[in-house]
């Protein structure tokens, strides 16, 4: 059950009320209070509660609305909250602002290297991804790889080439952050800090990129073998933590068959809009693992409704330090943003007009 109070209340209706849910509860302990667009928010356990506690708690002066969610999850529920989030990316100040999500939404591209590799190879990257027509420039400055003897990226310097990039391109950035300690130097560099499949249930993590100092989003990518119950419930770590401001990402997951790296999952893009109200991204290239693949799953990623792509993207795929196999090219972007916009002009065209049966 979410509890939503209103605006400004004096601290006589706050005693009020949490006098009022230590009676009905016996006694008053709020799984988690936060806040979400500037109003204070009380998860509480609903389970023991009959109906008339339930009506009389919505009478108390302090609140605005009660709402029962059926679901683990509750604040990034469709029942919490019906129309679908906008989260902005980026401040005019130093990059372009873009939205990701919400009504009306124009799919958006986030493209780059797998990781930094040298200053030279992530500008003119930049460049290239935007001249291409991406709108957000992805790079990962620290890489979480399967072995210990492979590139493991470049650090706080990768970080530092990412602001450079920024700076010159005006594209707002997004990189991965592996540990609670790094959050907030990752969030002082980046415009969203990306948490990787394999860190989706770092607790830790979550919470501390759910508290970040800068407010920065967070895209949340699916665990290599998570359903989608616990990956929304990973979400929920970081928007009941104080950040409402959820990207999730669909990467592909585990699968029996050995041609392609995951099995890219486009059920879960119309279903998770159907569940939350959090944006949905697509990732074709750790979700195929080869390059030739990307361009015809990016198209379905977006006639499955994804609200944008996140690709990899290197100069020269067979020289990249990591993931040149699902890499693509400036030239081969440059179509996929094309036929994304084609794509999403259909879709469009599907909604306002009777001619699809
Ligand atoms: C990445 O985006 O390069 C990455 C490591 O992704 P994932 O966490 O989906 O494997
Ligand atoms: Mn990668």
């Amino acid at each position: 059950m979410i509890i939503t109070l209103r605006k400004q209340i004096s601290s006589e209706e706050r005693n009020q009320l949490e006098t009022h849910l230590g009676r009905v509860t016996g006694t008053y302990r709020p799984t988690i209070a936060t806040m979400i667009d500037e109003r204070e928010v009380i998860v509480l356990d609903d389970s023991q509660l009959d109906k008339q506690a339930l009506s009389a708690i919505s009478q108390q002066r302090a609140v605005e609305r009660v709402v029962q969610v059926k679901t683990q999850y509750q604040l990034v529920s469709k029942a919490f909250k019906t129309e679908s989030s906008g989260i902005q990316v980026g401040d005019a100040k130093s990059s372009q602002p873009v939205t990701i999500g919400g009504a009306d939404a124009v799919p958006v591209v986030i493209a780059g290297p797998c990781a930094v590799e040298s200053k030279e190879q992530l500008i003119s990257t930049a460049v290239a991804v935007k001249a291409a027509g991406a709108q957000i420039l992805r790079g990962g400055a620290f890489k979480p790889r399967t072995s210990p003897y492979q590139f493991q990226g470049l650090g706080i310097e990768g970080l530092r080439f990412l602001k450079e990039a920024r700076e010159l391109t005006g594209l707002p950035v997004i990189t991965e952050v592996m540990e609670p300690d790094m959050v907030e130097i990752v969030a002082e560099y980046a415009d969203i800090l990306q948490i990787g499949s394999r860190n989706m249930q770092n607790f830790p993590l979550l919470y501390a990129a759910g508290r970040n100092r800068f407010h920065r989003p967070v895209m949340l990518k699916r665990g290599i073998s998570a359903t989608i119950d616990e990956w929304l419930l990973a979400a929920e770590y970081i928007v009941s933590a104080g950040n409402p401001n959820v990207i999730l990402c669909e990467r592909g997951i585990r699968s029996f068959d050995t041609q392609t790296r995951n099995l890219l999952d486009l059920t879960c893009v119309p279903l998770l809009h159907e569940l939350t109200h959090l944006p949905v991204i697509v990732d074709p290239s750790h979700g195929t693992g080869r390059s030739e693949l990307v361009p015809t799953m990016s198209r379905a990623g977006i006639a499955a409704g994804a609200d944008g792509l996140i690709l990899e993207v290197h100069p020269d795929p067979t020289s990249a330090l990591c993931d040149g196999r699902q890499s693509i090219t400036p030239e081969q972007l440059r179509s996929i943003v094309y036929e994304a916009q084609i794509m999403n002009q259909l879709m469009i065209g599907k909604t306002q007009h009777s001619w699809v049966a």
